[in-house]
């Protein structure tokens, strides 16, 4: 039996002006379990994005990517940034 990928439940939302407007005004919140920091308006230089999904493959496009596939967009806040750095492998080998 082969497992074939369903998706995580996500649904499409038409992004209204009112919507995108409602949605900027919000704050973003570091999506690290039990923190509280958050910012409003443009992204600090010093924050990262989290973006988790399944591909089939390698994509050349972050638009390629099936939304249905996409369960986590997210932010995360310098402190946890480092924290989740420091959990994976290293980008580069070790000299
Ligand atoms: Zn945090």
């Amino acid at each position: 039996m082969s497992k074939k990928r369903t998706g995580y439940g996500r649904q499409s939302v038409k992004l209204t002006p009112e919507l995108v407007a409602m949605l900027e005004a919000m704050p973003r919140l570091c999506a690290w379990n039990g923190c509280g920091e958050n910012y409003r308006g443009d992204q600090p230089p010093d924050w990262n994005c989290l973006l988790v999904f399944w591909s089939p493959g390698p994509i050349d496009n972050i638009a390629e990517i099936n939304p249905n596939f996409w369960p986590r967009d997210s932010v995360l806040c310098p402190k946890h940034s480092a924290a989740l750095e420091k959990l994976l492998k290293p980008l580069s080998p070790a000299a």
